[in-house]
């Protein structure tokens, strides 16, 4: 329990981006500008992201994933073997947020987030955080019956083959020395909800959170020293969230994964409350999520502490770290408010100060 101080803050990793910032996406997606002079202007554009985290009081920041056009489509802009743009939706029956589907044999093509920790790296003084989507979520969103099959037989083939191109990211990014390493795995999360099983069509949940907690082994297998987390969520688009319900369906699994945290969103009221931490694991960090980003009231400090005082019902301080719900905007296309992010950071910032005076 020594990888991180109690209280620490952390953002789960994107941050919303300022219209220039959306725009040179989509132009770059588009190919009005090309990749490399996108990459450039990005470089002028990322900093602020990182001071701005800086001046909030984070202790563990990102580059706000300005870059990417979404946390998990970054997988298909590395790898090759995916078609754009063939899936809607792609699970969330809010976003109308294209995804793309693999239909030929993966073949890693660049970094998936080693650049990005690099700059990040560069710029800033600070502890860093950097996500990869974790290869279950991966495989979830981007395999697809009817273009995936003469690729990948089953969704199960198509992991299996994510997990090394994932687990050798994850090994460059401890060699980058970067602090916190987390795997975004939402879409272990939204089984929790019988409408989305519905949705997809899942009939055996204990297969698909078996898969979740394989993959995230195997990625992580012989990786002890490096500081991993996992983060899960109800995801959203647009302030509303794809599922609800409480985590007490997957609660167990995660005392099975080989991972040290775990960002959990649990500020908002569609997470079913705190009492699935009856059964965190006793040996991982809970990374409580202690803003909701799907409302726009901002936070008082006050109502941060309140939230960190309902989970020390549940789970000792020394296991305790501080994060938002989700990532602000975890697709370019999320229209979220950069300066309310800010805000509500720095609210949970001077909790968590409040709290690292009175526990230390
Ligand atoms: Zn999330």
């Amino acid at each position: 329990m020594t990888k991180a101080a109690p209280f620490s803050t952390f953002v789960v990793g994107s941050l919303p981006r300022p219209q220039w910032v959306r725009d040179l996406i989509e132009d770059r997606k588009a190919g009005r500008i090309s990749g490399a002079d996108a990459e450039t202007l990005l470089d002028d554009a990322v900093p602020s992201a990182i001071r701005m985290q800086e001046r909030a009081g984070l202790d563990y920041v990102s580059d706000g994933e300005w870059r990417r056009e979404s946390y998990v489509k970054v997988f298909a802009d590395a790898v090759d073997g995916f078609e754009s743009d063939l899936l809607a939706g792609g699970g969330s029956p809010f976003s109308t947020l294209p995804y793309p589907a693999v239909t030929t044999a993966l073949k890693p093509n660049r970094p998936i987030a080693t650049d990005e920790a690099r700059f990040l790296k560069s710029r800033s003084a600070s502890k860093n955080i950097v996500a990869v989507p974790s290869p279950y979520t991966i495989a979830r969103r981007m395999w697809d019956p009817h273009h995936s099959t003469s690729a990948y037989a089953t969704r199960d083939e198509f992991m299996d083959a994510c997990i090394p191109i994932v687990r050798g990211e994850v090994r460059a990014l401890i060699a980058l020395s970067v602090e916190a390493i987390q795997l975004d795995d939402p879409w272990l999360a939204l089984l929790v909800d019988p409408s989305y099983r519905e949705r997809e069509g899942i009939k055996d949940v204990d297969h698909e959170i078996e898969m979740s907690v394989r993959s995230v082994n195997e990625v992580t297998e012989g990786l002890d020293d490096a500081f991993i987390s996992v983060h899960l969520c109800h995801a959203h688009f647009d302030r509303r969230h794809s599922t609800r319900g409480s985590y007490e369906l997957i609660i167990e699994a995660l005392g099975h994964m080989n991972v040290d945290r775990f960002a959990i969103e649990l500020a908002t009221p569609d997470s079913g409350g705190l009492d699935a931490l009856k059964n965190f694991p006793t040996d991982k960090i809970l990374g409580l999520g202690a803003i909701d980003h799907t409302d726009q009231n901002v936070e008082i400090p006050e109502i941060v502490i309140q939230r960190v005082e309902n989970a020390l019902q549940y789970v000792p301080a020394e296991r305790i770290t501080l994060n938002p719900d989700c990532g602000f905007a975890p697709s370019s296309a999320n229209p979220m408010d950069l300066d309310e992010s800010y805000l509500k950071l720095t609210a949970m910032c001077q909790a968590a100060q409040i709290l690292k005076d009175r526990f230390s």
